[in-house]
């Protein structure tokens, strides 16, 4: 049985709007409802789904980067214990915060214009360790090593870097602390395609040397199939499908992931795409549509799916979940 590094229980984000004098109370914003996983060591997860489905939200929630309404969050580290990341106290926060980094989406507004590639990458360890000047020194220049970066440059700033240089930057900047977990949010995304194969090959080799768990969240899925273990898909800030790689690329048991899953480019340029085409757009997360929370887009939608939620439950043995009334009938297809 695979050890559990991070589990999230029940979280839920809402946004509030203020409202204005005389006007009609506004319905919250409900970025992430309900959410349950359990990330393993070892492994990456990639949450995957369009953009404003609550991935984003969801990852800066886990870090404690913004709070959460409701839910729990719990860390198991090194030693065994099972750390409340979210609710317990400040000292333990503090004390395994750097356990627990993120890689963000755009490597240029990410890093301080203002800093040292040194002082950059050197800011995480004098925040969390009591080291001195020459230990600190070794241990960004390994870890800029590790990554790829010219040792030489490492008292230049950010500007002098190309985008793929900047997001090594960005990835040491999390690793320096040697955490457990790294949240990588669309971390390649802002990268041109063959910085992003450079990127994810960076990321899988110290994964293989450091044997760090990622939380990978992405909208490309042929960037997903590479990098991914196993394969969360939301929609409208809950979870309708959770699978290992394969068996969500090839079998998947949701509608919504099919149809994500026609838009992926083939590598065969001879074989035919058959996309599937929604039908409208992501309704309003202030408004979220009765029952299955997709029934407005689904072509298999019944009247039961206007009516009643689907829960995520198990198909099968093997770590398949999904959130539709019809998993086990619908004959769904894969890539
Ligand atoms: Fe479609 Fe119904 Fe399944 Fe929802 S529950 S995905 S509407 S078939």
């Amino acid at each position: 049985m695979a050890e559990k590094v991070l589990e999230v229980i029940g979280l839920n984000k809402r946004f509030y709007q203020k409202k204005k004098m005389f006007q009609d109370p506004i319905p919250p914003v409900k970025a992430v409802t309900d959410v349950n996983l359990t990330v393993y060591k070892g492994e990456t997860l990639s949450i995957v789904g369009e953009s404003g489905c609550g991935k984003t939200t969801l990852a800066r929630c886990i870090v404690k980067a913004i709070d959460s309404n409701e839910g729990e969050v719990y860390y198991h580290n090194r030693d065994g214990e099972k750390i409340d990341f979210l609710n317990g106290d400040k000292k333990t926060f503090k004390k395994h915060r750097k356990d627990i980094q993120m890689i963000f989406q755009d490597p240029f507004s990410s890093l301080d214009p203002r800093m040292t590639v040194f002082d950059i990458i050197s800011e995480p360890l004098k925040a969390n360790f009591k080291l001195t000047k020459e230990e600190i020194e070794k241990k960004v220049s390994d870890i800029a090593a590790a990554n790829g970066l010219n040792i030489n440059y490492l008292r230049r700033y950010p500007h002098a870097f190309s985008g793929g240089q900047r997001q090594r930057i960005g990835i040491a900047r999390a690793l320096v602390t040697q955490p457990d977990i790294v949240v990588c949010d669309e971390a390649v995304s802002a990268l041109d395609v063959s910085i992003q194969a450079q990127i994810i090959n960076l990321l899988k080799d110290l994964q293989e040397d450091l044997g760090i768990t990622y939380v990978f969240i992405a909208h490309d899925l042929s960037v997903v199939e590479h990098i991914s273990d196993r394969v969360a898909v939301m929609y409208l800030g809950r979870i309708i499908e959770i699978a290992k790689t394969d068996d969500l690329f090839f079998t998947p048991k949701h509608p919504y992931s099919e149809a994500l899953l026609s838009a992926v480019p083939k590598a065969d340029p001879t074989e035919k795409m058959e996309r599937i085409i929604l039908e409208g757009e992501v309704p309003n997360p202030m408004n979220i549509p009765s029952g299955c929370h997709f029934h407005p887009r689904c072509s298999y939608a019944t009247d039961k799916c206007k009516k009643e939620v689907p829960a995520l439950v198990k198909i099968g043995d093997n770590g398949h979940e999904s959130a539709c009334h019809y998993a086990n009938e619908l004959n769904l297809k894969g890539v």
